[in-house]
């Protein structure tokens, strides 16, 4: 929470951070409704779409809501969804679940697969067209008020700062955003919106979060097929650790794959990168990668705690919106049209309260109308699935989560109640005394890879002498705290082999290879001991992800 002080102010009238699908959403759909209103995007990556990861197969009810006409404008989406499968994997078995007794709430009838980088891109250009102002390379690092005093927008990140902090030739200091409302929609994890909760006191219950790793593949013709969605349970993910796997047969014989584990999972020595290339390796994955090409690689974390986790959404000045909030339906792996759905009821209440000649207030209306988008009758509908996953592992977790979406379909409510998340994802790690250390194969290059080469994939841009974005509250605790408890997990939780335990001269070391950071925001979740924050690092650093 910072003030302008003698930095250059510039004025807009809402402001957006981030430029996904919900911070898109709200500039678009001011603009369709307010012309004459001034909006601002600004987005860390170096283009729009940069930093996007997602699955992803999208319920198009949230682009119908805010382009009906977006086939005719011609939308760059892929293939619409032709087969569905969830099924249930070990080691060397495959079981489909039959289609009958998939929960209603577990279906998308009218799913189309996409590249969320791409739609975000395009989502982009329509925003321009209504005469948004995006600027990408800009990252927010920080609020304008806060406090006891309203939001009045951001400060955005210095270019030009080396190691140590000190300015370089070209030093640009940050400037002032001020703007009459600021939505933040960052997505899972805002550097600004974890301030934000906390300043303002906005949580309910805590949120979850699962790492998503994802790559796309160049696949052979006869292993493609257009449309086809399949959805993994099980193998390679032990019955105590909550996750699952997806495979999309998405347009062009690309196949986005990928494995989301939730990061509430208790031993320290699992690495979710690793049970992500054993995933490759099941035989019903493997026959799909015979003769072909990996493209890219990256990895995000997902929100998923869905309705009991959702914060209060308004703020004095103004809101949180996407998965800043945390919309995803986790059993579905849905959240982009909530994403969309959310910026669309926070732009109508913003744009209202602007109309009514009111700046940096609390709409007190704003939470309830973003809600009443759909978003609420939909998480509600699926709020135990979660916590049930959690407390009861995968197997008794899934049969329970089942009968409890059935029950809810057919009596229009929960027989559960409502159930609670405990403990935040960190909370529950256990020592490594308490575990049998795992240990994974080494990366055949062919099907299964190490961080170094997959990284490669995501095309990272990261000047090295700025800043290090991954700020330790104390630099011991790393090697005189975790090591000797959890076997200092950063390593292994890591997607992009950021974190290193070296050894120089005979003692233990903790690196940072900031450069090689994906943006998944893992550590600031999973670090046991809470010491690592994650902050913007300069604007237009990160992956540039394309066709994510
Ligand atoms: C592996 C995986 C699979 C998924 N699969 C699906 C699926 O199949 N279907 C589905 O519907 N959903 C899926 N999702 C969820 C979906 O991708 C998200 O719900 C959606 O992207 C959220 O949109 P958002 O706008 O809230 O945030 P994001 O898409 O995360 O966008 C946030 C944007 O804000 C920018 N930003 C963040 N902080 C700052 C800052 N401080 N300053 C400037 N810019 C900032 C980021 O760079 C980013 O561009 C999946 C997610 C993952 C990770
Ligand atoms: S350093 Fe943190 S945010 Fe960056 S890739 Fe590693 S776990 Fe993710």
């Amino acid at each position: 929470m910072a003030e302008a002080g003698t930095r250059e102010t510039l004025s807009t009238d809402i402001l957006v951070v981030g430029a996904g699908p919900s911070g898109l959403a709200a500039a678009i759909r001011l603009k369709q409704r307010h012309p004459e209103l001034a909006v601002t995007v600004v987005e860390k990556a170096a283009e729009i779409g940069g930093h996007i990861l997602s699955g992803a197969v999208m319920d198009p009810v949230g682009l119908d809501a805010l382009i009906p006409d977006w086939r005719l404008k011609g939308a760059p989406v892929g293939p619409a969804v032709t087969r569905e499968t969830y099924h249930f994997l070990t080691a060397k078995g495959d079981w489909a679940l039959p289609h009958a007794l998939m929960p209603p709430q577990m279906r998308t009838p009218n799913g189309i697969i996409v590249s969320l980088g791409v739609l975000v891109r395009w989502l982009g250009e329509q925003a321009t067209e209504l005469g948004v102002d995006i600027f990408p390379m800009i990252a927010a690092v920080d609020v304008l008020g806060g406090g006891t005093e309203p939001v009045r927008g951001i400060i955005t990140g210095d270019l030009g700062r080396d190691h140590e902090g000190n300015p370089k030739p070209g030093f640009a200091e940050g400037i002032a955003l001020e703007a009459r409302y600021t939505l933040i929609a960052e997505g899972a994890r805002g550097s600004l919106t974890k301030q934000l909760i906390a300043d303002q006191g906005l949580e309910h219950q805590p949120q979850k979060y699962g790492l998503g790793i994802k790559e796309v593949w160049q696949v052979a013709p006869e292993h493609h097929q257009e449309g086809r969605v399949d959805h993994y349970l099980g193998f390679p993910l032990d019955n105590r650790t909550a996750g699952g796997g997806f495979v999309y047969h998405a347009q062009d014989r690309k196949l986005y794959l990928g494995l989301v584990t939730y990061l509430d999972y208790r031993d320290p020595s699992l690495s979710p990168f690793d049970e992500f290339q054993r995933f490759k390796t099941h035989k019903s994955v493997a026959a799909l990668l015979a003769g072909a090409t990996r493209v890219s690689y990256g990895a995000r974390v997902v929100a998923a705690g869905g309705w009991q986790s959702v914060p209060t959404l308004a703020f004095p000045g103004g809101g949180l919106i996407g998965c800043a909030a945390g919309f995803m339906n986790a059993p579905r792996l849905k959240a982009i049209h909530n994403a969309i759905l959310s910026g669309i009821g926070a732009a109508d209440a913003v744009g209202d309260a602007v109309a009514a000649g009111r700046q940096h207030d609390l709409i007190e209306d704003l939470g309830s109308r973003v809600m009443a988008t759909g978003i609420e009758a939909e998480l509600k509908g699926v709020r135990n699935v979660k916590p049930l996953w959690s407390k009861l592992g995968t197997v008794a977790g899934a049969l329970a989560g089942g009968l409890d979406l059935w029950s809810s379909a057919i009596l229009g409510r929960s027989l559960l109640g409502t159930l609670g998340h405990g403990k935040r994802d960190y909370q529950g790690l256990r020592q490594k005394g308490e575990v049998r250390a795992r240990t994974y194969p080494r990366p055949d290059g062919k099907l299964t890879f190490d961080r170094a080469s997959s990284v490669y994939l995501a095309n990272l841009a990261h000047d090295e002498d700025q800043p290090v974005h991954l700020r330790l509250a104390d630099p011991a605790v790393p090697i005189c705290v975790n090591l000797p408890r959890f076997g200092e997990p950063a390593p292994l939780y890591c997607p992009a082999g950021v974190y290193e335990v070296a050894s120089e001269g005979g003692e233990p070391v903790f690196r940072i290879n900031a450069a090689n950071c994906v943006h998944c925001k893992t550590c600031d979740i999973k670090d046991p001991a809470q010491n690592i924050t994650w902050v913007p690092p300069e604007g237009g650093s990160g992956p540039n992800y394309t066709g994510m």
